[in-house]
């Protein structure tokens, strides 16, 4: 495919020389007029794959985005750079959408964003079927799947929308996160063929990952901002109330920094947002109500001051860092009890049955980056479906004490695994091999058992920890969803048998960061 018509584009209208490698794949596709799929991290320059073949086709592209906070912004840039765009969404009056509309038909502008929640409206697909549309871009494409972390019901209505329109629009879909089974759900309803995939992966260079496990949540971060003075970041906490407090706590020490939660006043969120996005407060303090779509190139650190519940969530809000593509840290501070608040959410969710059951696995996973030893980019990676080697970047690949062999202790933990038939979790593995004497050890008749009691002394938290270690290290299984039950996995059994060795990590962690005075 020649590419010379839009390489002019990219840069009479862009000022670039060239297409970043994924860029051009895309683009090959989209020339071509098939259905394609691009999967590209965050800053991968995922936008210039519509907006190039807007300038280049006949008709008018169709943007599908649920940044409606940033649409005016990106359609002023695009007309800054010569290209003709407007949007319509819920913000404009019925008559200037009447006058955008006829503006369209007379073909003054090539590409149109709209809000995915206009696509329900009857009357305005209507409207769209008579603009002469061949190209229909679904930017967070992952939104429509509800296997994904981050589904909206209105994207639903898309596949329907495609059908109504006369000129039978090709379809770009466009997104950072997707796992294997989401894509594969993005290109069943959107009628991709799988082979036009363009997957340029999902590794972010610039970020490092930092896992920080039982620290004092306050202390912690009160110190990074003294180390880091003057840097931009968001700290995500779970929960409006802890967004409030921390919000306090780092105002209380003369921290520039404002609080973004769907609790706010709609004109205090806004303002709140604005100030941020233009450097008048440091920190944004949030839950995952901000972000979609904050184009924020220098924001240096995203902490997680709680868990959130799917690593497809955290990568994408840790991936709001460093989009200029300088260095910057993603920061998982991880306290085993925040699980808990991630399990009531999804105990209070309507989700039916299946997707419930697929949120706990989640959860479990995410429990499990925070646990693992290996490589965090890598695990990441490989969460989405991709092979890499270790990133030498992250917490752990940083983490340069000295392993210690816990073989044994692995296999009495295995053993036990095996001797209760793969029937319980974690809770009772713990408590057979310290010995615990309780109701639920007496109706199952666990005291019997040969590995009962054979790591008594150990208290029950620190097997705990054992054990969601051996987990996150793939040599158990936790399989269902609620109430996950332990397996022993094919390294497991290796270990089991003697063929493997376990090696741990147990030293104190040297502290990186100088103490503060309050
Ligand atoms: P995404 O939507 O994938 O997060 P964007 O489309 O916003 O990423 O692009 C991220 C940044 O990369 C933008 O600042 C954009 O101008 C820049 N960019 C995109 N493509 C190129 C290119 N081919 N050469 C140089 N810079 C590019
Ligand atoms: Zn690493």
């Amino acid at each position: 495919m020649d590419l010379t018509a839009a390489q002019q584009v990219l840069k009479k209208n862009f000022g670039f020389d060239d297409f970043r490698p994924g860029q051009r794949l895309v683009l090959e596709h989209v020339l071509a007029g098939d259905n394609s799929l691009a999967i590209m991290p965050t800053g991968g320059g995922k936008s210039l794959c519509y907006q190039i073949p807007a300038m280049l086709f006949d008709g008018i592209t169709v943007v599908v985005s649920p940044l409606i906070s940033l649409m005016k912004d990106q359609v002023d840039a695009l007309n800054d750079s010569g290209i003709p765009a407007t949007f319509i969404n819920s913000s404009l009056e019925w008559p200037d959408i009447q006058d955008r509309l006829s503006a369209l038909r007379r073909g003054d502008y090539r590409l149109l964003y709209v809000a995915p929640e206009r696509l329900d409206s009857a009357g305005f697909i209507q409207a769209l079927a008579q603009l002469p549309i061949d190209l229909l871009a679904v930017d967070e494409a992952h939104c429509i799947s509800q296997w994904g972390h981050d589904f909206r019901p209105s994207y639903l209505a898309l596949s329907t929308a495609i059908e109504q329109l006369p000129t039978h629009p090709q379809v770009l879909a466009l997104t950072a996160t997707a796992t294997e089974q989401v894509a594969r759900d993005i290109c069943q309803q959107l009628q991709i063929d799988p082979q036009n995939e363009v997957n340029t992966g999902f590794a972010r260079d610039n970020l490092d990952l930092t896992v920080v496990k039982d620290q004092d949540t306050d202390r912690y971060i009160l110190d990074y901002l003294e180390v880091n003075q003057g840097e931009t970041g968001i700290i995500y906490a779970s929960t409006r109330k802890e967004v409030t407090r921390l919000t306090k706590l780092l105002t209380g020490h003369h921290i520039k920094a404002a609080a973004y939660h769907a609790g706010l006043d709609d004109v205090v969120r806004q303002q709140n947002q604005e100030d941020f996005l233009y450097d008048r407060v440091q920190v944004m303090v949030a839950t995952n109500a901000f972000g979609m779509g904050i184009d924020k190139s220098n924001v240096r650190f995203v902490i997680h001051a709680q868990v959130p519940g799917t690593l497809e969530a955290y990568y994408q809000e840790a991936g709001r860092a460093g989009r200029d593509g300088l260095p910057s840290e993603a920061i998982l501070l991880f306290h085993a009890a925040d699980l808990q608040i991630q399990h009531f959410f999804i105990d209070q969710s309507e989700m039916d049955d299946a997707h419930r059951q697929q949120a706990y696995v989640k959860l479990q996973m995410m429990s499990q980056y925070a646990n693992t030893q290996d490589c965090l980019q890598q695990f990441i990676l490989k969460y989405f479906g991709e092979d890499s080697e270790p990133c030498g970047r992250c917490s752990n690949c940083q983490d340069h004490r000295q392993a210690q062999d816990i073989t044994v202790e692995a296999q009495k933990i295995l053993s036990c695994v095996v001797r209760l038939r793969s029937r319980f979790g974690k809770g009772v593995v713990a408590q057979v091999l310290a010995g615990a004497n309780n109701q639920r050890i007496r109706d199952n008749n666990l005291s019997d058992l040969s590995t009962y009691g054979i790591m008594r002394g150990t208290s029950q938290k620190t097997l705990t920890t054992l054990i969601d270690f051996l987990t996150a290290g793939g040599y158990l299984q936790a399989i269902g969803g609620q109430y996950p039950t332990l397996h022993v996995s094919t390294t497991g059994a290796q270990v089991l048998k003697g063929e493997t060795k376990v090696y741990r990590k147990m030293a104190q962690r040297v502290q990186r960061l100088a103490p503060v005075d309050d």
